[in-house]
């Protein structure tokens, strides 16, 4: 795993954004920061599948567009449209996405209910996918903080990107990282941002969705209690929940999924690059 975790770390293009963005990683579940021209006149509006993409002014007045990249896309050459405010066509951009092998992990699921749910759980769980759809792509202006702090202190238990299997079922690949911790354990928000949707759900327990900035969203679930309430704005490390052991789970931790352009990526591109390879490294 370490060594997986080290070859990510090789494909950085560059260091020198390290404090203000993300670290690229343009692999499924990373993240593509591509230069736009510089000598362009205003802010671009730049989209990629049609979805709306951060985009970041530099320090020598250039453009980055920030783009995350699902668990789901084919390795190869990909394309962003990019729209200046004082050009009549949009400008096409290529970029290049690596292939990145995920391990599998099996897991065994005591509550079968939660691995195959019934009936009646079906309408309820379609509500929240809306819900939560809704959630992942609330975008608001601003630019986000990028040097995150870890949510909670406590042993990273599985991966983002897992290859899953529920009860020998394939189900979603793993949309985050999930940190293990007792039960009551504080759980502190890794950025300034705004509660867009917090609620009780099928498979996440108890959970809440941050908005950072841009489409920067960051997600927590099976919490014990959330200490939060939608429209609250919350401050980097400011507490807004207990883990817990709430929804689909084998024991208590927290669920932490980060996203761009609504999509799920590594949420460790978000930390310092020495806490990156760290199994447990609380700030806090
Ligand atoms: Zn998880």
């Amino acid at each position: 795993m370490f060594y997986r975790i080290l070859s990510l770390l090789l494909l950085l293009p560059s260091l020198s954004f390290a404090t203000e963005l993300p670290t690229a990683s343009a692999v499924p579940g990373g993240i593509a920061i591509i230069p736009l021209a510089a000598e362009q006149a205003g802010k671009p509006h730049v989209r990629y599948i049609k979805r709306k993409v951060m985009v970041i002014k530099n320090d020598d007045q250039s453009w980055s567009a920030v783009i995350g990249l699902p668990l789901s896309i084919k390795p190869g050459t990909h394309h962003l449209s990019v729209q200046w405010p004082n050009k009549k066509t949009k400008q096409r951009i290529a970029f290049e996405v690596k292939p990145y092998e995920y391990e599998s992990q099996y897991l065994t699921i005591k509550n079968k209910r939660k691995v195959n749910p019934y009936k009646n759980d079906m309408q309820r769980i379609k509500k929240e996918r809306r819900r939560s759809g809704k959630a992942k792509f609330q975008w608001s202006a601003q630019t986000p903080q990028f040097n995150f702090i870890r949510p909670v202190s406590g042993p990273e238990s599985s991966q983002f990107g897992l290859r899953r299997f529920f009860n020998k079922q394939p189900r979603r690949p793993h949309g985050g990282l999930d940190i293990a911790a007792a039960e009551g354990t504080p759980i502190y928000a890794p950025a300034d941002g705004k509660v867009v949707e917090a609620g009780n759900f099928f498979f996440n327990g108890n959970c809440v969705f941050l908005e950072h900035g841009q489409g920067l969203i960051s997600f927590y679930a099976h919490m014990n209690k959330i200490k939060v309430k939608v429209g609250d704005t919350v401050k980097q490390g400011e507490q807004i929940g207990e883990v817990g052991q709430t929804g689909r789970v084998t024991g208590p931790h927290l669920h932490w999924s980060v996203g761009l352009n609504g999509t799920w990526i590594n949420p460790k591109l978000f930390l310092a690059a020495d806490d990156q390879t760290a199994n447990a490294a609380p700030k806090h």
